[in-house]
């Protein structure tokens, strides 16, 4: 019997070794036409392996082979709820907006599946101690959606938008000319943020400043910054 317990509980570390994140889905908005449509279109598996698969993506994208590398986080939580916006995330809880998944009318699988991934970035990836600006934490996380072929087709083009931190698609496709100059850049350039923020990181990594890295970016595709 005893021997029988050890072999259990050794199998169940092994078990919690590998997979080490729970991930849970619940559907507040059943009683609405969006959370209806999450659903039949989307559903609760699916969505429960698509945070698996971002989660795996994640740690590949940031070269955090090891549980030491990565935030120390057990379970991501899911909730379906009846608001306004597009999602959000905090406290290791993704919260999706059921009314932007019923008011989709193209591929609403594909746009949600990208949408877990670049929420899923938010749990996972270092902000500098809160000090990041908030443009590069949101384009980072556009930018293992990019990455993992979820961006939409409405995103800017590379070479577009205003200033490097201006967030989102502007930013995620920045970044994504800093990593073709240097491969990694972005997994080097979230490792360095875990204990705080500077824009000498770019300098530090790249050997230039940000600022000169827009203009080149722009200049790379026929803009002036
Ligand atoms: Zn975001």
């Amino acid at each position: 019997m005893i021997n029988h317990a050890l072999c259990f509980l050794v199998f169940l570390s092994a078990l919690h070794a590998t997979h080490g994140v729970e991930y849970t889905v619940t559907n507040n908005a059943l009683s609405t036409p969006g959370g209806v449509a999450f659903r039949d279109k989307i559903g609760a598996e699916y969505a429960k392996r698509t945070l698996d698969s971002a989660t795996q993506f994640i740690w590949r994208i940031f070269q955090q082979n090891n549980p030491s590398d990565r935030k120390n986080v057990q379970k991501v939580s899911l909730f379906v709820d009846d608001m306004d916006g597009v999602a959000y995330t905090s406290n290791n809880q993704i919260h999706l907006s059921a009314r932007y998944v019923g008011n989709n009318k193209g591929d609403v699988k594909t746009e949600i599946t990208g949408v877990l991934y670049h929420e899923m970035v938010h749990v996972w990836q270092w902000s500098g101690n809160g000090r990041a600006p908030g443009g590069l934490i949101e384009g980072i996380a556009d930018y293992v959606r990019l990455k993992a072929n979820y961006a939409p087709s409405h995103w800017v083009k590379a070479g577009q938008g205003q200033k490097w931190d201006q967030g989102y698609d502007v930013t995620a496709r920045f970044l994504d000319y800093c990593d073709s100059l240097k491969s990694g850049f972005v997994a080097q350039l979230n490792k360095l943020m875990r204990t705080g923020y500077s824009d000498q990181y770019f300098v530090q990594l790249l050997g230039k400043p940000v600022d000169q890295l827009w203009r080149d970016y722009k200049a790379k595709y026929g803009n002036i910054a």
